[in-house]
């Protein structure tokens, strides 16, 4: 499964969840610092960025 990359705006913390692309359009990550949703922001596809673009714009 793909690797997403998110930053929390509270924390100001990068993280990393595991989830399946159906997981990823459907809900947001937990931060895994404050344990909030809302001011969590999607980064970058990790695994598919790689090989193309390595940021992809939202
Ligand atoms: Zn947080």
């Amino acid at each position: 499964m793909p690797v997403y990359e998110f930053f929390c705006r509270k924390c100001q913390e990068p993280f990393t969840e595991i989830m399946s692309v159906k997981e990823h359009d459907q809900r947001m990550p937990e931060c895994p610092h404050c344990h909030g949703t809302k001011e969590v922001e999607k980064r970058i596809s990790a695994v598919h960025a790689v090989t193309t673009k390595k940021w992809l714009t939202s």
